[in-house]
Formats: structure tokens, C-alpha cells, sequence
């Protein structure tokens, strides 16, 4: 009895999260689960992993054990590098100091303390949305720490249109990309150094019938030209990791994942492929070739690094951040490595943080070292993907633009900041 009353509730929360959860506005990775560890369906009070209600399958006596409760523990034995400070001075160009830390200032006073701990001298807030949220976003990050962040704006496609009604949304209304371009320049003028565009430009915002807009709508031209006119950089995240584009089944590589979160699936009818996606912000990229754009997530090609080094080719107003990725990189080290040092100018540090401190110090050996098999998360399971990370060595001239020098070439208000001592 108590198995049926455990799995009907697991299955009244799935679908709830599939029917009430659209992509939240400031959803941004996939790195953030945090399901309760124990159901109330959970009979046996038992410490069970995430997502897991019922104590079969444990792989004990005989039994079959399910991939939720494999947690294998490496035998390998190997050098461990503990490396809790970054080689050089460090800028984290992709960080969400409104959607992880709410306005919060002691959390904020931590997480300096952190930032000095590990060598991260200045952080970028893509949270800074426009109007008031901008006004008290700039409050929070620059009232005591003014040299330590920059922060960009976004896209207020919403305006005061109803949650549920995308006809009535601000975006839809004629004028709105200039709208937004003189926003941006005011935005500027009080310190935004960027726009951020989420993952919902593609993914979940609708026209008028209903069908998601396009990235590459020209409705918008006049929002990416304006940020080459006023010399910000737009953080443009598209897509998603290639297997939330396939089915979530047992030939999915990401299964433990998107099945404790079936939301996070853009898999079916009514989405785009990946691949359209991507070419969609590719044309925006090449039809604004004085507007510099950062792809987040290394443009959502972190499955085809050769993909993606055809593009940054293809297009010199391109460049990637690394945020959340390392999971990707670190399991085909040979590959990332070469692309690493070959593009070096084109890749940014950033982490989508704030982060536990274990997961920056993964990120400083990843890069720094070529150490084997460790772990990308502090999380159990690891949340990316169940498998382990190898580091790439990078060389210091290579360490240097990807830490810091590319941003400070990209990003206004950076290069002041570091010069601060
Ligand atoms: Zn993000």
C-alpha cells in the first residue's frame, strides 16, 4: 500500500511540473536541482538518493540495482591537486547574483569572502533586468561592492503583460525593439555593462499565435544593434545541452537527470531542434557584425567542439563562456585542450554561480592541472552527467586570456576594476 500511495505521488508530481512549469523568466542551467532526498512517500525513512521512494533495487543480496542508487566509488589511485586559489587574477563573466542569492547581503558578503579566497576579483550579475529591478539590483551589488561586480541588463519582454497571456506581452507590441535600445542606452548610462538574453528567446516566448518567438526575428535588430552602438557586449544563451533535445529513454546520456526533472526536456512537438536554434542566433551573430555577443554555455556546442571552432571561424563578433560546462570539456580533455588553446582569445571564464566553494576549486583543476577521473560537482550524483572529469593543463598565456584579459577587452568597467589593488 504504501508503494502505490509513493508512486502515484511521484507521478502527480511529474506531471505537475510538467503542466505548471513553464521556463520560469530567470531559469537559467540545469545545474540547480534540489529534490527532497526523502519523499513523504518514502516508507522506510531510509537515506535514499534523489528521486528515489522505494528500497528494491538496491543491488544488495542479489538484488537489481537501479541507476539512481549507483554511486560508485573510484579505485583508482592517483595525484590529487588541491588547488584553492586561481593561478591569475580571475573574472567570472557569468554569474546570478538576483535568481541564487535574492537580494540577500550577508549571503553576498560570504560569497566576497569566497571571491577573495579564490582569486576571483570581479564577477558580472546578468540579472539586472530594466527599470526598478536594474535600480535595486545596481543597490545591492554596488553599495559596498561596487569594484567588485559589473552587471548587465535584460530584456524586458514581458512588460506588464499578464503571466498567462503571451498575446498582451510588451514584445509583441510595435516599436518594442527601439523601446528596448533606448532603455539600454539609459540602462548604460547608470552602469550596465551588457545584455543577458535567456534561454526563453527560442524556447519560451510566444507570438501572438501562439508559436514560440525566433531568435533570429527582426523585430529585435534594433536591440542588438543598439548594444554595438553603445559598446556592451550581449550574453546570449540559446538551447540547451544536446540531450534535452532527445528522448528522455534509456539511450539518453542525461536519463538520471531529466527524469528526476522531465520539464527540462525539450524533446517533441512544439520545440525546434537544437541545431535550429543554434543556427537562429548564428544568423543574428552574422547579421550584427559590429555587436560583440558571448554565447553562454559554449554556444550549446559543447557536444562538437568542431562545430563550434567552425563557427567562432566563421564569425570574429563570437565568443563563448565556459559556465556549467566543464562536465562537457573535461570528459573529452584531448579534444577541449586543443580547442582551448586554439581559441584562446574567444573564451571566457564564467561558472553560472554563485557556487559552493568545492565547485570553483573543481574549475581550478580542470584548467590548471591534468589530473584524472575527479569529480566536476559537489553533488551526489553528479548532477551533468554520471561520469567523471580529466583536467587540460593549460599554459599560463592561455590561463591568462581565458581568466581575465578576453574579458576585460569585452566587457566595459572590468579593466577599471582590476586595476583596482
Ligand atoms: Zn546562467
Amino acid at each position: 500500500m504504501p508503494m502505490i500511495r509513493s508512486q502515484l505521488y511521484r507521478a502527480i508530481l511529474s506531471l505537475v511540473a510538467l503542466v505548471v512549469a513553464p521556463l520560469p523568466l530567470g531559469a537559467t542551467d540545469h545545474a540547480t536541482p534540489q529534490p527532497p532526498a526523502n519523499s513523504p512517500g518514502n516508507p522506510s525513512g531510509e537515506n535514499l538518493p534523489a528521486g528515489l521512494t522505494e528500497p528494491e533495487a538496491d543491488g544488495e543480496a542479489g538484488r537489481d540495482l537501479s541507476v539512481r542508487r549507483f554511486q560508485p566509488r573510484s579505485r583508482l589511485v592517483l595525484p590529487r591537486t588541491e588547488i584553492h586559489q586561481a593561478k591569475f587574477p580571475v573574472v567570472d563573466v557569468h554569474t546570478h547574483f538576483f535568481h541564487k542569492l535574492r537580494h540577500n547581503d550577508e549571503a553576498l558578503r560570504d560569497f566576497v569572502g569566497l571571491m577573495d579566497r579564490n582569486g576571483i576579483r570581479t564577477c558580472v550579475s546578468l540579472d539586472g533586468r530594466l527599470g526598478d529591478r536594474l535600480d535595486s539590483h545596481l543597490e545591492f551589488l554596488h553599495r559596498d561592492y561596487r569594484d567588485r561586480f559589473v552587471v548587465f541588463a535584460n530584456v524586458d519582454w514581458q512588460g506588464d503583460g499578464a503571466d498567462d497571456d503571451p498575446a498582451s506581452w510588451a514584445c509583441l507590441r510595435p516599436g518594442f525593439g527601439e523601446r528596448t535600445a533606448e532603455e539600454l542606452a539609459q540602462a548604460v548610462s547608470r552602469g550596465v555593462a551588457g545584455l543577458k538574453v535567456f534561454k526563453q528567446l527560442g524556447l519560451g516566448y510566444r507570438d501572438f499565435d501562439g508559436t514560440l518567438l525566433r531568435i533570429d526575428d527582426p523585430r529585435w535588430d534594433p536591440i542588438w544593434e543598439a548594444c554595438g552602438k553603445l559598446g556592451i557586449p550581449v550574453l546570449i544563451h540559446s538551447g540547451d545541452p544536446a540531450a534535452f533535445f532527445d528522448p528522455i529513454d534509456r539511450f539518453n546520456e542525461r536519463w538520471e537527470e531529466l527524469s528526476r526533472n522531465p520539464s527540462w526536456s525539450f524533446h517533441g512537438e512544439g520545440f525546434p531542434s537544437l541545431d535550429e536554434l543554434l543556427q537562429a542566433r548564428n544568423r543574428v551573430v552574422a547579421k550584427h557584425p559590429q555587436t560583440r555577443f558571448i554565447a553562454a554555455h559554449l554556444a550549446s556546442s559543447e557536444h562538437d567542439l568542431k562545430q563550434l571552432s567552425e563557427w567562432l571561424d566563421a564569425y570574429p563578433n563570437l565568443y563563448v563562456d565556459i559556465a556549467s560546462r566543464i562536465s562537457e570539456l573535461g570528459r573529452q580533455p584531448y579534444s577541449a585542450r586543443e580547442f582551448l588553446i586554439r581559441h584562446a582569445d574567444r573564451i571566457l571564464f564564467a561558472t553560472d554561480g554563485p557556487w559552493p566553494e568545492t565547485r570553483l576549486h573543481a574549475y581550478w583543476r580542470f584548467l590548471e592541472t591534468k589530473d584524472e577521473a575527479f569529480d566536476y560537482s559537489e553533488k551526489v550524483p553528479p548532477p551533468q552527467g554520471l561520469w567523471q572529469i580529466h583536467g587540460v593543463g593549460l599554459p599560463d598565456d592561455v590561463l591568462r586570456k581565458i581568466y581575465s584579459e578576453n574579458a576585460v577587452r569585452l566587457i566595459p568597467g572590468v579593466a577599471q576594476r582590476l586595476a583596482k589593488p
